[in-house]
């Protein structure tokens, strides 16, 4: 047989080989959950593939993932019948590092300071095929690749800068089609190689894969078997037996359990969206959010529906409890938070608002329909009717479940809520006009009687005064300035409650709402604001009066303001600077300069 040829990893990979193993020593078990998932990531593309090229499964071999745990050698066996690797890929995935899971993670141990300390949060990254050795001495990967008539190992050792690859030549070792890895563990780590061991870590990690996973596991049954007289048998008992006339020569019967190994399935099949809603814990839509996700803290909400008629489909939508974290993330649409399955095919979940508006990008979900085509393209996901139909669905669920949590009966649900993704709301006030009914009711202020904790408009509307017609609002840029603009003490004298607009984007999202409830919104320090106590008589009086004032004063400005007027809206301070009726407010034209530095 042609010899091993032997290769240098990319320098990266050894690097990043050696902070894992350094970074996750604590937290070793993550390994079964990145293999697995290799696995399933190889099914899928082969199941994907294979709606174009049915030939791609006519071997009859199951798609399905197999685990065989030998303890006495530990050693720890994960097949899969999969899209397998050729030759090249096998240099090109295992041996370099342009892979995403692993990628990720360098990423993260880079920004995080202090890599070891927080084996935690790097678990939540899928660290990737390395993963395995973090107990293993030696891995084995032998794969068959539908492209290529031959079958390839790939060997590693741990601490080692090189790995090989050769031909499979034994026949015992032939698989027809994907991956078969092969793990002989560590000295210390022998204990994974325990069947009820993989097993629990099977069910811990991996219970939502949509493939079966088996695992190989002694089994039992019990069984009656005759055994012969008992010589020393009490002779009271066996004169009994012969005195009821029964039986002459009575056999013995001993209950016996015959040991067997066999295949058990070990995860859940059934897509969990397939499921009855009213069937499904809230437990376990957080542990599919978790699994699916690689997300360690619980998500905030959840909502599971299926919708019929002119479109079927069904999903589950989450709300994160945090915002990830990184500047773009905001106005980037592109998550992979949303995955597409068309008849329980994973399809994609590479989306540029397709599914969700930007705005809503962070909801995150599966998706899967039985209307669209299985070889579905970028091309027809945007133009199809079908999808804008999901869309307009989905975005409704999403609103529909955003509202449930301010419902919540801890009111901090909803606090947490705003604080991670108010913003993303406010931008759905600019950019999505279609769904102002919704987002509307979800948005939060501070005010002049609310300082500390935030308000809704719907809670500002209901302590209107009977006579006020519009809601107000003066924008700047923190709660105590917006408390010291003067344009603030008619009102606070009034007892009327104004909105403290104090995030940039608050003015233009309320500008673009324009009114609720009918309600305009009213900037307070804009020139003619009207108050309902106009006095004609007397301002006419007041106006006669100072009427020279203030033609000196305007003199004395020139072009810096544009008028000086008589105002009735101050009650202490002596004058203010207002912005004119259709200009900038002054926190706008702030914003416009830092915008234009
Ligand atoms: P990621 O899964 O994020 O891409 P990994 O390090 O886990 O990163 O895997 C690297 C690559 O190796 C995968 O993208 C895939 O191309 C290949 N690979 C790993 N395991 C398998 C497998 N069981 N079958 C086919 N290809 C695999
Ligand atoms: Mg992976």
């Amino acid at each position: 047989s042609p010899p091993a040829e032997k290769f240098e990893y990319q320098a990266e990979v050894s690097r990043l080989m050696d902070l894992i193993v350094n970074s996750l020593y604590s937290n070793k078990d993550v390994f079964l959950r990145e293999l697995i998932s290799n696995a399933s990531d190889a099914l899928d593309k082969l199941r994907f593939l294979s709606v174009t090229d049915p030939q791609l499964l006519t071997d009859g071999v199951d798609l399905d993932i197999r685990i065989q745990a030998d303890k006495d050698n530990g050693i720890i066996t994960i097949t899969d019948t999969g899209i397998g690797m050729t030759r090249q890929e096998l240099v090109d995935c295992l041996g370099t590092i342009a892979q995403s899971g692993t990628a990720k993670f360098l990423k993260a141990l880079k920004e995080s300071k202090d890599a070891g300390a927080d084996s935690n949060l790097i678990g939540q990254f899928g660290v990737g095929f390395y993963s395995a050795f973090l107990v293993s001495e030696r891995v084995e990967v032998s794969t068959k690749s539908p492209k290529s008539d031959k079958q390839y190992v790939w060997e590693g050792e741990a601490n080692s800068s090189s790995y090989t690859i050769r031909e499979e030549t034994d026949p015992a070792k032939l698989i027809p089609r994907g991956t078969r890895l092969t793990l002989y563990l560590k000295h210390d780590d022998k204990g994974f190689a325990h069947p009820e061991r993989i097993q629990k870590l099977v069910k811990n990690y991996s219970l939502f894969v949509s493939f079966p996973i088996y695992t190989w596991q002694e089994k039992g049954y019990t069984k009656e078997v005759e055994v012969d007289e008992d010589p020393d048998e009490d002779p009271a008992e066996a004169s009994k037996g012969e005195q009821d006339g029964k039986t002459e020569k009575k056999k013995k019967t001993k209950t016996i359990v015959e040991r067997y190994w066999d295949w058990e399935l070990t995860n859940e099949t059934q897509p969990i969206w397939l499921r009855n809603p009213k069937e499904v814990t809230t437990e376990e839509y957080n542990e599919f959010y978790k699994k699916t996700f690689n997300e360690y803290l619980e998500p905030l909400a959840s909502s599971h529906f299926t919708t019929e008629g002119e479109v079927e489909f069904r999903s589950i939508l989450y709300v994160p409890s945090i915002a990830p974290t990184g500047k773009d993330d905001i106005v980037n649409p592109k998550t992979k938070n949303i995955r597409l399955y068309v008849k329980r095919v994973f399809i994609s979940d590479d989306f540029d608002g397709e599914l969700f508006p930007r705005y809503l990008s962070f909801i995150k979900g599966v998706v899967d329909s039985n209307d669209l085509p299985l070889n579905v393209s970028r091309e027809i996901l945007q133009e199809s009717r079908i999808v804008r139909i999901m869309r307009k669905r989905l975005v409704r669920k999403a609103f529909d479940m955003i509202l449930g949590i301010t419902m919540s009966e801890d009111k901090d649900d909803y606090v947490k809520f705003w604080e991670n993704f108010g913003k993303h709301i406010k931008l759905g006030c600019i950019e999505d006009r279609e769904n102002h009914k919704r987002i509307a009711p979800l948005l939060r202020f501070f005010s002049s009687q609310s300082e500390e904790d935030m308000i809704s408009l719907d809670e500002y509307v209901e302590n209107m005064k009977p006579e006020q017609k519009d809601i107000y609002y003066i924008a700047a840029d923190s709660v105590a300035s917006a408390r010291n603009t003067p344009f603030l003490e008619k009102l606070v004298e009034k007892d009327i409650e104004v909105l403290f607009l104090v995030d940039p984007i608050d003015e233009v999202a309320i500008q673009n709402l324009k009114s609720y409830k009918e309600k305009n919104f009213v900037d307070i320090s804009k020139e003619d604001l009207d108050l309902g106590d106009k006095n004609e008589e007397k301002e006419k009086e007041i106006k006669q009066e100072f009427g020279q004032t203030c033609d000196w004063i305007k003199k004395r400005l020139g072009d810096r303001v544009a008028s000086v007027q008589v105002s009735n809206r101050l009650s202490t301070s002596p004058c203010v600077l207002a912005s004119g009726k259709f200009g900038w407010s002054a926190n706008m034209e702030r914003l416009m300069k830092a915008q234009t530095v």
